[in-house]
């Protein structure tokens, strides 16, 4: 039985079996579904039959003296050409110098590593000079602790593989281990550990990342329906007409993107389930207005409705623009910490008795002591970690509204599957007419000058600018010194009627958004600052953002800074200062010249950086997977979910005698079981 405990195996002991347990294996199921991380092949293919990325052993003949180049103090670059099958390739080599001494011209060496095909190039992980026999085998390669030894593991695991693998049951639906070609689960399982060659440990690799995947999807998609069945009855009947004409009205026709985005919203509002929706686009594609008008609806629905943002300055600048908007139909009120005494008491006497409609503030709004007679819709606006700390927040408060979380950090869709799988996804991915794409610019720091004098250029024009500090190290405290420094600097540059003004992290937060208000009424013309200023703020006069170290951030964050800049009618830059030293920095810079698309960006910054590093290391939220990676196996991610839904929608999952064993495991999962979900 799998279940017995690893034990049971010969060749495990008492000592084994502990350290078996402290990595999590307790039972020989739980053994048979330890697998490699990696495979040492010893088959050797013709270079014809290679495909791109494909990890290969190559046999060849070197032709050239092996180059040996250092980068950094300990990091090098060895580089040999090699003759197979009469094609000339190149072997490349990252930190393995030593290897220089035994490549020896027209004598042959064996190497494994990656393909690539386009290149006609290896990159190496293994070498061995001399011919290597191709005795077709493959060799998995676990990772092993305390005591353990490799041999004996693999020992273990061949007695396991031999009485226990056939044993293990189908989960899969038939329907898709036929229309993906997969092969069955306790013949993959046999050969995730001894494949017989590539070609089924290919398939049987494909196997279980699809099984993976389709676990996972089937869980987020069973935890999406039970949110939204959680709350029934919370259809809004708001008034069709009014909202086409508040519509009709606007100075401007909306997209088609935001049309999209705005039915999608609108239809969440009527139906009886909960929406639970992210608003994804580009700074300036217009969320804000889309937003309104849903904000809109529920008003006519009889409901409140709030906007959520994460400063203060933010909250003034929407209050202020909702207001515009509204002129009087609407009640809209500004709720932050600087509404104070008996302003603030009569505020939330107002707001509890149904007579504010809409109120925009900082997140406290529905944490104090806010009550609402009636919130109907609440709007989270750039916020970085959606869902969950909200909707917590919400259900303490024993309010149960529809919720839209708005983001301006593109995120890739093959993370927005994977990360927010419990989301419903709305993306704005055009930009209004008109827009001018801000131009950008990589320079050394050397043109320091230069730069100074075009921003004298454009602020002799009447616009202003941003300039952005150098980062140093992880210190905040020095990133600050920086910008006083590079503030006084600034002050011995530019004329006396230039005016700067200086931002950072450690400002109070009353400077700071003194500081903030003066750059947005024009009294500063240059603004130094850390990073502090990245979001949302909208000051459609500056023209000029400059970003120091910028091959030191992200792409998407270098993107959301110049996202500062560019909302006015007027042509505006982005100057990018930066001597990157490796090559992701110099592909970042030339990136961001080619490209203003965010989502386009964030695809790339993902493939740069991994998904890991995306969303920050600490919170990332992103499933761990065993055989997956979420970037590389997109395709079958898409797949899964696809699959997912249909299993769920059509009730297979529930009802299909088949799809017992997959439903149990997934009503045993830690993620659904502890979801609280009303
Ligand atoms: P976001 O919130 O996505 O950054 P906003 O909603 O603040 O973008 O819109 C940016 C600017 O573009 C605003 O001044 C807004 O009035 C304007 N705008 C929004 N939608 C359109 C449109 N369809 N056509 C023209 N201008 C638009
Ligand atoms: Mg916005």
């Amino acid at each position: 039985m799998l279940t017995e405990r690893v034990s049971n195996i010969k060749g495990i002991g008492n000592k084994m079996e502990n350290d078996l347990q402290d990595i999590g294996i307790y039972t020989i199921e739980d053994l048979l579904f330890y697998f490699p991380f990696r495979y040492d092949f010893h088959e050797v293919k013709p270079l014809m039959e290679l495909t791109h990325n494909e990890k290969a052993t190559i046999v060849g003949k070197v032709v050239s003296e092996p180059s040996l180049s250092y980068f950094g103090r300990r990091k090098s670059r060895l580089t040999v050409t090699l003759e197979v099958d009469g094609i000339a390739i190149k072997a490349v080599l990252f930190n393995q110098a030593f290897a220089k001494k035994h490549i020896v011209r027209g004598e042959y060496i064996t190497v494994t590593g990656k393909w690539d095909q386009h290149r006609l190039q290896i990159t190496v992980n293994q070498f061995k000079a001399g011919k290597q026999e191709d005795d077709g085998s493959i060799q998995g390669i676990y990772s092993v602790k305390g005591n353990m030894t490799m041999n004996r593991l693999r020992k273990a695991m061949e007695f396991a593989v031999e009485e226990y693998a056939d044993d293990v049951k189908e989960i899969l639906p038939k329907k898709y281990l036929v229309e993906y070609k997969l092969p069955a689960r306790s013949e993959s399982v046999r050969f995730m550990h001894f494949p017989p060659n590539s070609t089924l440990l290919k398939h049987a690799k494909r196997r279980f990342i699809y099984e993976e995947l389709l676990l996972f999807q089937l869980k987020m998609q069973l935890l999406r329906k039970r949110i939204k069945e959680s709350v029934v009855g919370s259809e809004k009947e708001f008034n069709d007409q009014k909202v086409m004409q508040f519509k009709h009205h606007l100075p401007f026709p909306l997209t088609s993107a935001q049309e999209k985005a705005l039915t999608e919203i609108l239809e969440d509002l009527q139906s009886p389930y909960r929406m639970n929706r992210l608003l994804q686009g580009d700074v300036g594609s217009g969320k804000t207005i889309v937003a309104a008008i849903g904000l809109y609806a529920a008003v006519t629905a009889g409901k409140q409705g709030a906007l959520m943002v994460p400063t203060e300055i933010l909250a003034e600048q929407h209050y202020e623009s909702l207001s515009k908007l509204f002129s009087d139909f609407v009640k809209v009120e500004l709720l932050t910490g600087s509404v104070k005494g008996k302003k603030r008491v009569e505020l939330l006497n107002r707001v509890e008795q149904g007579k504010v409609d809409i109120v925009v503030g900082t997140h406290a709004l529905i944490q104090d002591d806010v009550q609402f007679a009636d919130l109907g819709f609440v709007i989270v606006d750039e916020q970085h970690r959606f869902g969950v700390e909200q909707r917590r927040v919400l259900r303490e408060k024993g309010l149960k509204p529809d919720v839209l979380f708005m983001t301006a950090t593109p995120i890739p869709r093959t993370l927005a599957i994977s990360a927010f799988g419990d989301l419903d996804v709305s993306v704005i991915d055009e930009m209004p007419q008109g827009r001018k794409p801000v131009e950008t610019y990589w320079a050394k720091p050397n043109k320091f000058d230069r730069v100074m004098q075009f921003i004298q250029k454009e602020v002799d024009k009447g616009h202003q600018a941003y300039m952005i500090c150098p980062l140093i190290e992880e210190s905040d405290k020095l990133d600050i010194q920086n910008a006083v420094d590079l503030y006084e600097l600034l002050q011995q540059h530019f004329p006396p009627n230039v005016k700067l003004g200086l931002m950072h992290g450690r400002l109070h937060s009353d400077e700071k958004d003194d500081v903030m208000k003066k750059f947005a009424q024009g009294e500063i013309d240059v603004l130094v600052s850390t990073t502090v200023v990245e979001v949302g703020v909208n000051v459609p006069n500056a023209t000029v953002m400059v970003i120091y170290d910028a091959d030191r951030f992200g792409l998407s964050q270098l993107h959301q800074l110049r996202g500062r800049v560019g909302r006015g009618d007027a042509q505006s830059y982005c100057i990018l200062l930066a001597d990157p030293k490796g090559d992701t920095g110099k592909e970042r810079m030339r990136i961001m010249q080619e490209t203003t698309d965010g989502f386009e960006l964030s695809e790339q910054d993902l493939k740069l950086r991994g998904p890991g590093d995306f969303f920050g290391k600490k919170q990332s939220g992103l499933p761990e997977f065993k055989v997956a990676d979420i970037v590389e196996d997109y395709r079958a991610l898409e797949t899964a979910r696809k699959d997912a839904v249909d299993l769920i929608r059509t009730n297979k999952l529930f009802e299909q005698p088949e799809l017992q064993l997959l439903r149990r495991i997934i009503e045993n999962d830690p993620m659904l079981k502890d979801a609280i979900l009303d």
